[in-house]
């Protein structure tokens, strides 16, 4: 047993999860691939397992649990072979109702989302114009008595079509018209189920993976006032606060994909005999899967250094932002390695190994960019000029 597993306080969670998981073969998630369906059960079990409402204190009928546990619930689904982008928005998007909505947003929404009455899956930032340049997106809100007027576009929304609320950013005042242009951005809860053809059209977007991802476009859509969180203008603030819980979140994912990844490179490199040995018996199959477990248990050590630090009260930007980037790295490479030790047979859809090489080569991008958080160590940690 290695030191993680020995000081782990979550072995009882993991252990359930996986329980869990078991019902979730990777039959099941070819299936759902090949259809890009959603997968509905699985998402309904997490949540009457209580688990996708972790991180929602008791008083509004969540589990109140640590974001370390939140970690090592979603490490466990990816570790199993088992997808949690179907759901994981949902455990930190919730965050921004949680910290700055309004006393009756958190009662009218939270207990609901924690029971899975309502789902908040989607997560309304990125347009096709402004990209990473969030401070120059488009889609505004307009106040108008007691709702706001939505007109703009968002682009790989996902989950849209499975989720009954979103959580939008919007501008609220023109960027030429504010300080600084992190200000004049608003976050709205908007109820995706009575704006649906009023103002809200949803279009799938097909993809590399089956990630429910879409475009979303806001014509004349009306948003009762009511649904603004917190202060009109800060909204920017209000996303980044919970980056950092975000970042730690995807990182321990990656985790687990990587340890999926190493776990079947290894099985199959002891079984699979080629020249008369197992295969794993060469070092040109080794080094690879040697050398994605040390990337991995490293990119872990920082995970959980950041995860200490948040739940500490500190805020972990160093960490999280570099536990997202190593953890997807190694994810990356164990993936890498497990697909080359699999042969042709890592092509083929039964190994489900080219399935999750697919989803795992997304984290290099979203939902934030292995560049973007190189600027962020070079700017904010190392105190080089701002690159953009
Ligand atoms: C499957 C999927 C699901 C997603 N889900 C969501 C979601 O639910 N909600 C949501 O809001 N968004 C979502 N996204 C969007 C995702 O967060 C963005 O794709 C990501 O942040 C990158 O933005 P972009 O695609 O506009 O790339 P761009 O901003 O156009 O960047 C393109 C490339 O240029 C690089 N680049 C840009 N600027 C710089 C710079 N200054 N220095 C160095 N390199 C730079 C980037 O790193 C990137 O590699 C999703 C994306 C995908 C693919």
């Amino acid at each position: 047993m290695d030191q993680a597993q020995l000081v782990d306080p979550h072995t009882e969670i993991r252990d359930e999860v996986k329980k869990l998981c078991a019902r979730f073969p990777g039959e099941y998630w070819r299936k759902l691939d090949e259809q890009r369906a959603y997968p509905t059960e699985f998402v309904r079990a997490l949540t009457e397992g209580g688990y996708l409402g972790a991180l929602i204190p008791e008083e509004y009928g969540g589990a109140g649990l640590s974001l370390s546990a939140a970690a090592a619930i979603l490490e466990t689904v990816q570790a199993e072979g088992c997808n949690g982008a179907a759901c994981h928005a949902q455990m930190y998007i919730m965050g921004t109702i949680l910290r700055h909505g309004s006393d009756v947003q958190k009662k009218t929404y939270l207990p609901k989302i924690a029971s899975g009455e309502l789902r908040l899956q989607a997560f309304g930032v990125t347009e096709p114009t402004s990209g990473t340049d969030t401070t120059s997106l488009r889609t505004f809100a307009k106040k108008e008595g007691d709702h706001y007027v939505v007109f703009g576009q968002k682009v790989w929304t996902s989950r849209a079509e499975h989720s009954d609320l979103m959580l939008l950013l919007a501008r609220t005042t023109p960027k030429d018209q504010v300080t600084k242009r992190t200000e004049g951005l608003s976050t709205f809860i908007v109820d995706m189920r009575a704006s649906l053809g009023k103002g809200l059209t949803i279009r799938p977007i097909r993809s590399m993976m089956n990630h429910n991802s879409t475009e979303v476009f806001f014509d004349n859509m009306i948003v009762p006032a009511e649904n603004l969180v917190g202060v009109e203008g800060r909204g920017f603030r209000y996303i980044l606060d919970g980056m950092n819980a975000e970042r730690l979140l995807i990182a321990a994912e990656c985790i687990g994909d990587a340890k999926w990844f190493i776990e079947k490179a290894t099985a199959y490199a002891r079984d699979r005999v080629v020249f008369g040995r197992p295969i794993g018996q060469n070092q040109g199959i080794q080094f690879p899967i040697a050398r994605a477990y040390a990337q991995m248990r490293a990119a872990e050590l920082m995970v959980q250094s950041g995860l200490a630090k948040f739940e500490a009260g500190q805020t972990p930007g160093e960490e999280a932002n570099m536990a997202k980037m190593l953890a997807a790295d190694a994810s990356w490479a164990a993936a890498e390695a497990c697909i080359q030790t699999h042969g042709g047979f890592g092509f083929a859809e039964e190994y489900d190994v080219e399935r999750k090489y697919r989803e795992a080569r997304l984290y290099q991008v979203a939902p934030i960019s292995t560049n973007l958080i190189l600027s962020y160590i070079a700017e904010h940690v190392l105190g080089m000029p701002r690159s953009y």
